[in-house]
């Protein structure tokens, strides 16, 4: 079986919340794509719910494109500690960090009505929303702070 750099990762050694860079790949015509890790809570002791989770996710789909150009996916981890950002082209951590920083706060700001996709044709589990708990753990995540390196507190302004 492949090997997989996400499983090579000591989980116990990472800080969380932080953005990490997983691995730049590039295609046969040289473009190239990133694949970060942003883990928003400290693994194996604290996993997001799965409601505040997925509306998080639909937010940061609308918000991280607002704040950065080449987004091409943002997906959460199965273990519900964080997502997986995969953008085009070459970026710096901080750059990522930042705008994740902003992408939360929106979030904590936000109402119902700013929430996209979440009746029956737009999302595959639409009862399965929760903007309360979305915004309570956005808010303990940024009053963490954010930082731009995983196992060094880093935390960007
Ligand atoms: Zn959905």
């Amino acid at each position: 079986m492949a090997e997989v750099e996400s499983f090579t990762l000591d989980h116990t050694a990472v800080k969380a919340p932080y953005v990490r860079l997983i691995t730049v790949e590039e295609g046969p015509k040289g473009d190239k794509i990133s694949n970060f890790d942003l883990r928003l809570v400290q693994p194996n002791e604290n996993a997001i719910p799965t409601a505040g989770l997925h509306t998080i996710e639909h937010m940061l789909a609308g918000y991280l494109r607002d704040y950065l150009t080449g987004v091409i996916d943002c997906s959460p981890f199965g273990c519900r500690t964080g997502f997986h950002l995969i953008m085009w082209g070459e970026h710096d951590t901080v750059e990522v960090a930042k705008a994740l920083k902003k992408a939360l706060q929106d979030i904590v700001n936000a109402t119902w009505d700013d929430v996209q996709g979440t009746d029956i044709k737009s999302c595959g589990n639409y009862r399965d929303h929760s903007l309360f708990s979305a915004q309570e753990w956005c808010q303990k995540i940024l009053s963490e702070g954010i930082s731009s390196d995983p196992f060094e507190r880093k935390v960007v302004d």
